[in-house]
């Protein structure tokens, strides 16, 4: 099949949420995707903070296609090893006593939510929780996960949402503190915001709200779903800041592709939830649960944090200079392999200009780059994304000028 036709023909039957850039990727190696034509690209995205190891890791690769050929689903009327052992992963690396395994992140912060409720119920005996949220946070999808996600283009279209969502400013304590009161059940939050354009938690914020939450019987639910697993350089961003949730969720990179999630508590929170509280047919089955276990493994195996922590400095020089060089670019912030350039228009055309010369990056908010690549990328292949980049943003640049 042609690519065209892929194209047509997928245009044609697919829903049409997404405004697709014209690729049709075939298969991946290491740090490079590849279209069905051979095409090649440097990955910068991920499959959006997703393939962590990178494409065709040999051991993950044969992990899963082991557990292929055994068994794939159980149900959850029956007990699996690999959930088991991607338990015990989950638990150690986040510091929480109990996880829930679910099929996307959405479903994560479902669970987080029903979770924050449920406590509230068992230590309140009333059903009039509200939870705080923050402007410009990004959640999932789903009905639960669009209540709690700041950007009114997201949710208005599906009101009425479930109630007692209150949004508070990230990064603006006094406006989360003017939100609580005796029917706050949880906050929600980012540790460092993606989707809504690469801002990290102010220090002082998230122990703020760490401390409010303590002091009015409130869980700290913090979503780590695209900036947990390795990418700060540390497992999960929240140990960056020394500060822990009650309530965190995970998914993206935890099956670097196969899709699972997971929401995971601590203490008298990981308790809330009781049979006939929750479920999911397929959430936790053995192969989802052998590739996360294999993701685990392999971050030991490569020291992948270590790594983290060895090239995140050299991304941040790199973007830094860029950002000197070109006065459109008006910030970059970030940490470990999630950073992000602001540019004084929409981004767009960079992103396509990119494409054209082979890196894959991708935008975030209405005027930001973010660049979340493959945790295992080296300095050269950072080295080689700044050429095209620096071409890229000239290109727009002066087709600008010159109209
Ligand atoms: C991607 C993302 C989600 C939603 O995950 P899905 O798997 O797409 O449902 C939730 N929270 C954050 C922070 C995300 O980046």
């Amino acid at each position: 099949m042609t690519k065209e036709t892929v194209i047509q023909e997928a245009e044609g039957l697919l829903m049409h949420t997404y405004n697709r850039f014209p690729m049709v990727l075939d298969h991946g190696e290491g740090m490079y995707l590849y279209e069905t034509d051979g095409t090649k690209y440097l990955d910068f995205g991920s499959g959006i903070g997703v393939y962590a190891l990178g494409y065709g890791n040999k051991e993950y690769n044969e992990a899963l296609k082991g557990q292929i050929d055994k068994l794939l689903h159980t149900s959850n009327l029956f007990y699996n090893e690999p959930a088991l052992e991607a338990a015990k992963c989950v638990c150690e690396a986040t510091g929480m006593d109990r996880v829930f395994f679910t099929n996307s992140g959405a479903e994560a912060v479902e669970g987080a939510i029903k979770i924050a409720r449920k406590y509230y119920f068992n230590t309140r005996g009333r059903s009039d929780s509200t939870i705080i949220a923050m402007d410009h946070s990004f959640h999932g999808r789903t009905m639960g996960a669009v209540s709690v996600t700041g950007k009114a283009a997201y949710r208005e279209p599906f009101e009425p949402l479930i109630g007692g969502v209150k949004f508070a400013e990230f990064n603006d304590l006094a406006s989360v503190e003017a939100l609580f009161d005796d029917t706050t059940a949880a906050v929600i939050m980012e540790t460092l915001q993606g989707e809504g354009g690469i801002f990290p938690a102010d220090p002082e914020f998230i122990k703020g709200v760490r401390k409010l939450c303590d002091d009015h019987d409130a869980l700290l639910i913090l979503d780590e779903i695209q900036c947990g697993m390795g990418r700060s350089g540390a497992m999960f961003t929240y140990q960056k800041y020394g500060v822990t949730p009650d309530v965190v969720t995970l998914a993206k990179a935890l099956g670097c592709g196969v899709p699972v999630g997971a929401f995971a508590a601590k203490g008298r929170a990981a308790e809330a939830l009781v049979p006939g509280d929750h479920g999911s047919t397929y959430g936790g089955n053995p192969f989802v649960c052998t590739a996360a276990k294999a993701v685990f493994d392999q971050f030991e195996k490569l020291q992948l944090t270590k790594h983290v922590n060895e090239v995140a400095p050299y991304l941040w020089s790199t973007l830094e200079a860029v950002k000197e060089d070109f006065p459109c670019v008006t910030d970059h912030r970030g940490i470990g392999l999630m950073q992000g350039l602001q540019f004084t228009f929409a981004p767009g055309d960079i992103v396509k200009a990119a494409l054209k010369r082979g890196l894959i990056l991708i935008a975030a908010a209405s005027n930001v780059i973010r660049f979340l690549p493959p945790l295992i990328v080296e300095k050269a292949q950072i080295d080689e994304m700044a050429g095209i980049l620096r071409e890229s943003i000239a290109e727009v640049v002066s087709a600008q000028t010159g109209k």
